[in-house]
């Protein structure tokens, strides 16, 4: 039996899963063509938050598969160890800003007119025992109150380089390849290179995050046009002298626009296994470059967002306000105007050999293993294991 040839543009963690959970089948041939690093992107610099029940009506089966196959890979790749897999309480922080004058309220860190929310955070659970974030009225600065939401059942984490460049290493061993290259054209069941080099490609994914309607713009002359756009996300990799406890804390910083923008208004905090704090904020930014390896020279350019950051860290508490500062990193997240992804056939616009997986905002680690089972269930013609009805080109306007 003849093998069908699958090329997957984009070397992030949706193109990698799509590519490791491809890679378990007979008769398929893997290559993922990267332009830049792999986990270079977005992929490599989030912070590696997981959720199993915070997500919006369009996302909540595949928010279930991917959080049981994240803790399914773990168990069985060794994940504790290869990428810091672990699973942890989640709170909600409140404080008021020391220097504000005023009581207003910060927008939510991750802004974008749409329908639902990116982040439907569950009610409080009862009392967080975090104990890197200043207690409330013990050497808190403006700390107000903190609530965990989620416990061990229900929120989880991984280093999210660690985890997408060990799985490509597991998908490398069932014979997935990896070219170094930008797409030029796809004619004929070939995708051919800038460099001249073609690959056969029965089957074309598109999973180049941010840059994905791009490459699709590049690789078909049609009017129609993927609605995928790029949200800048800056964020901190801080040491504090002591291990942190397990947690992920959200916070919100009231009289935060009185003390004119000096401080991100709702940075988001994961600790990590090896002692480190991510702190992710501030969400405006320059445009997206062309490419994912221009990103880090332009993030030279962009100091003072990270003082943001660091103001913010301060107010709470000793514990962060003393830490080292370890990254400094910019990245972006994709993102359509329906605050949902787009996992789906390309048929109705340009054939059925294309697929597309992006769109996945603030949730693509979270999402990302499910992402890359249902979208190799889509290329081969297979039942699906989550409901991704709502995601498919059909329900945007291109
Ligand atoms: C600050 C921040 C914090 C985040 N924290 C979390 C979190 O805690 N939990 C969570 O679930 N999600 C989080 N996210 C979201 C998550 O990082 C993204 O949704 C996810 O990484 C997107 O993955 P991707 O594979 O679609 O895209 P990317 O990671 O952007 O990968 C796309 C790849 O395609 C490549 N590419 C681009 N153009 C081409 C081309 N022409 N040819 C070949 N290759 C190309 C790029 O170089 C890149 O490697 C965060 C995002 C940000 C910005």
């Amino acid at each position: 039996m003849s093998k069908t040839n699958v090329v997957i543009i984009g070397g992030g963690i949706v193109g990698v899963c799509t590519a490791y959970y491809l890679s378990k089948e007979d008769n398929v041939d893997v290559t993922i063509v990267e332009n830049a690093e792999i986990a270079g992107a977005a992929s490599g610099k989030a912070g590696g938050f997981l959720a199993k029940d915070w997500h919006a009506s369009a996302t909540e089966s595949l928010g279930y598969l991917s959080y049981d196959l994240h803790k399914r890979l773990a168990e069985e790749l060794d994940g504790r160890t290869r990428w810091h897999y672990r699973a942890l309480q989640t709170s909600n922080v409140v404080l008021k800003a020391t220097q504000a004058t005023g009581n207003s309220k910060p927008k939510a860190n991750v802004v974008h007119d749409g329908e639902e929310p990116f982040r439907p955070r569950p009610p409080p659970k009862g009392e967080s025992n975090i104990d890197w974030i200043s207690k409330p009225l013990e050497d808190a600065r403006g700390v107000i109150s903190h609530e965990m939401v989620s416990d061990e059942d229900t929120t989880a984490q991984v280093e999210p380089y660690l985890f997408t460049t060990s799985i490509l290493e597991e998908a490398k061993k069932n014979g997935v390849k990896v070219v170094k290259g930008s797409v030029k054209e796809y004619v004929n069941k070939s995708v051919t290179l800038e460099s001249g080099e073609s690959i056969p490609a029965d089957k074309l994914v598109l999973a180049a995050g941010p840059w994905t309607s791009s490459v699709f713009d590049t690789l078909f002359d049609t009017q129609a046009h993927l609605p995928i756009e790029a949200l800048p996300g800056y964020s901190l990799v801080l040491r504090p002298t002591s291990m942190p406890s397990a947690h992920a804390a959200f916070t919100t910083i009231l009289g935060y626009d009185s003390v004119e923008n000096a401080m991100s208004g709702t940075p988001e905090l994961f600790s990590r296994l090896d002692g480190t704090v991510y702190v992710a904020g501030e969400n405006e930014g320059p445009e997206l470059p062309p490419n994912a390896g221009q990103v880090a020279e332009l993030a030279l350019t962009q100091e003072e967002r990270w003082d943001k950051l660091r103001a913010a860290v301060y107010e709470l508490g000793p514990s962060l306000a003393g830490a080292e500062v370890v990254k400094k990193q910019l990245c972006y997240r994709p993102i359509t105007y329906k605050k949902r992804p787009m996992i789906s056939s390309l048929k109705s616009l340009v054939g059925d050999d294309v697929f597309v997986a992006s769109g996945m905002g603030p949730w693509g680690i979270s999402l990302g293993p499910g992402t890359g089972l249902v979208l190799s269930e889509l290329v081969l013609g297979k039942a699906h294991s989550a409901d991704v009805s709502k995601l498919s080109v059909e329900n945007f306007e291109t």
